[in-house]
């Protein structure tokens, strides 16, 4: 932890308040829905309530001050001068209550975000078990039947699985989404019951030691109708050449654009409307991003999706999501159910 904030303070003009929740559990450990880190030149103080106290006097490495429920308020008392602040984890009224306590907030975007976009040893160890969850509570899914249970049961009857295999519990709301609502991306599992010929996309993660996983399939509820089939194939092909692209030095854009080429020549490019990938860690979704709009570039040991889809609204749609650590030698994958489609009864 303490060489976290080391790589930290070698980024920094002036000290950095850090109250991004995952941030300040990624440099100190501690978990805390309101907590402050103060990351100086030479010391590190650690603030929080009455709640989190106890926890907090454990950390070490840290000068730790007790504050009132109010963290901005009272931070406003304690600290001077100038101050770096995260611009995406402050609210608007937290930073009037810190700038009216004569305090000088400079915003700095990304630093500790820009770490966590790296992972270490014991970092993907947990991602890599996370997903091991997730492939196997796959492979006992699709052992059931799907046909005539709802999504919200199927969704529900998942996340069991994740607890039973040893999982923390779901990375994010599971989702199940069957026949015409496998064409909205972001579906929410509901009381559809899943019908012969529908296409039943699965997206999930387990969550194991705060990380996450993330593994988007879609199976074959019975036969598909020849469209969804020619889809599933773009789609696979889509999301090889996109595996194929992830590498250090290859930026976003520029995976993005390998996946997307091939559904393009599939004659599938206006079906897949949104971005490729984004990386995964203590978040589902964090630093990198694999978009045509991403100005990132992709680093050694980076975990990243990679998540082409082919949707046909009112009738259905595929996404095929595999969970990924950047290697010199390209990408190595850690959700490893099957890619062939999967029929199930
Ligand atoms: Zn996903
Ligand atoms: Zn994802």
């Amino acid at each position: 932890m303490s060489e976290r904030i080391a790589r930290l303070r070698q980024r920094l003009e002036e000290p950095l308040l850090v109250l991004a929740p995952p941030n300040v559990r990624y440099l100190c450990g501690l978990e805390s829905t309101n907590a402050g880190l103060l990351v100086g030149p030479e010391e590190t103080r650690l603030f929080t309530d009455f709640r989190y106290a106890q926890a907090a006097r454990g950390v070490e490495g840290v000068v730790f001050a007790e504050t009132k429920r109010n963290l901005a308020v009272d931070l406003a008392e304690r600290l001077s001068g100038r101050i770096g602040f995260e611009p995406d984890a402050l609210s608007y009224a937290q930073y009037e209550t810190l700038a009216g306590g004569g305090l000088e907030l400079v915003p700095r975007r990304g630093l500790v975000e820009g770490l966590r976009a790296l992972k270490d040893e014991e970092e993907l160890d947990a991602i890599r078990r996370a997903s091991a969850i997730t492939t196997e509570a796959y492979e006992r899914l699709t052992e059931e039947r799907f046909q005539g249970r709802t999504e919200r049961e199927l969704a529900w009857r998942l996340e069991q699985l994740f607890h039973e295999l040893g999982a923390d519990g779901p990375a994010f709301p599971s989702i199940v989404a069957s026949g015409p609502n496998a064409a909205l991306p972001h579906a929410r599992p509901g009381e559809r019951s899943v019908q012969r010929g529908d296409t039943v996309l699965v997206d999930a993660g387990a969550k194991l030691d705060g990380y996450c996983s993330d593994c988007t399939r879609t199976f074959a509820a019975g036969p598909l109708s020849g469209e969804l089939r020619e889809a599933y194939d773009a789609c696979v092909e889509g999301q090889l050449a996109g595996l194929e692209a992830v590498r250090p030095r290859v930026t976003g854009a520029e995976a993005d654009a390998a996946a997307r080429s091939a559904i393009v020549e599939a004659g599938f490019g206006e079906a897949f409307g949104h971005g490729l990938g984004h990386g995964v860690g203590l978040l589902v979704h964090e630093a990198p991003r694999l978009s045509a709009e991403s100005t990132d570039t992709l680093a050694a040991t980076n975990v990243v999706t990679v998540e082409p889809g082919v949707y046909f609204p009112g009738s259905g749609g595929v996404r095929i999501e595999d969970l990924v650590v950047v290697r010199e030698e390209g990408a190595e994958v850690l959700t490893t159910f099957t890619k062939e489609l999967v029929e199930v009864e």
